[in-house]
């Protein structure tokens, strides 16, 4: 038994609809899966009625954009509460951000004479979490550029005319929204983030565990988390971080955490429920 438990779809940055997403899981064979959105729990409801008729076991989740000291990372955000008003209210400060960052990096282009149009953007994006992918998809789908890669190369990456830097939550507490909202937080690909100076300060935050294993980590990163994860005490979780057809591979399938890594993660949301009924927390 195995689960992928990083995965996107069109309420935020992927391509694929929930339900394609879990009809390309059932057939790799997992047996849990878990929604990470950037931003948002919206899919989640949608992925967990397709998983349910799968007879796939659904974890709620969402990917939030956060900083410790000046670093970017990403933390995932597993087994919350989707109605958890704090949190909600959270998301939707976030999703506000992004959208008016579009604004920016459309403003930012059209300085520098290339005629993108925010609405179009918005529009393709269709969702409340919109994202640099979704400038790039309509910069190619109004021939403005040739590829998804050369937006990104020439004009939305870090250091390039239209990068426009994201507001962010403070890791610490993003760590402490994700817990009073019922989840577990997890240090999402350090291997990308390269940030690994920051891992003690999250853990004394109260810090969960660690995505050892992405598509995007070698053998040998992998194995460095692990160390890490046991060196802090942490849990190990792993996904695809599959964007559906935006990356040219839809990437489901290429990870294959074993379920003994959903059976501690649930342990330890049950153990969190227990101490805070019983007022410990
Ligand atoms: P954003 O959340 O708007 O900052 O966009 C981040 C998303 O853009 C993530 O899903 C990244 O994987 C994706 N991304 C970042 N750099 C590139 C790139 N060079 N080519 C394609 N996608 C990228
Ligand atoms: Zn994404
Ligand atoms: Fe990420
Ligand atoms: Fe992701």
């Amino acid at each position: 038994m195995f689960a992928d438990l990083h995965l996107h779809t069109h309420f935020s940055d992927g391509t694929f609809s929930p339900e394609e997403i879990v009809a390309r899981a059932e057939r790799a064979g997992f047996s849990a899966l878990a929604l990470t959105d950037h931003d948002t729990v919206e899919g989640c409801e949608r992925m967990a009625a397709a998983c349910a008729t799968a007879k796939i076991e659904f974890i709620t989740g969402a990917e939030l954009t956060a900083e410790h000291a000046d670093n970017e990372l990403h933390l995932l955000a597993y087994f919350v509460d989707p109605h958890n008003s704090k949190l909600l209210t959270e998301l939707a400060r976030f999703q506000l951000v992004r959208q008016n960052r579009i604004r920016e990096i459309v403003a930012r282009l059209n300085a520098i004479n290339i005629p993108l149009v925010a609405n179009d953007v918005f529009a393709l994006a269709n969702c409340r979490a919109p994202g640099r992918p979704h400038v790039a998809r309509a910069m190619v789908q109004a021939e403005l550029c040739g590829s998804l890669d050369e937006a990104f190369e020439r004009y939305l990456k870090k250091n390039r005319p239209a990068f426009v830097p994201k507001a962010k939550m403070s890791a610490l507490e993003a760590i402490e929204l994700i817990h009073q909202a019922g989840g577990l937080a997890v240090m999402a690909h350090p291997g990308l983030n390269r940030t690994d100076e920051v891992i003690p300060a999250l853990v004394a935050a109260g810090l969960d565990g660690i995505e050892c294993f992405h598509t995007k980590h070698s053998t040998k990163t992998s194995e460095r988390y692990l160390m890490i994860a046991d060196q802090h005490h942490l849990l190990v979780t792993g996904g695809s971080d599959c964007h559906g057809k935006s990356k040219g591979k839809p990437l489901i399938g290429t990870i294959k955490l074993p379920y003994t890594h959903i059976e501690k993660l649930k342990q330890k949301v049950a153990e969190r429920k227990l101490s805070t009924t019983n007022g410990h927390e």
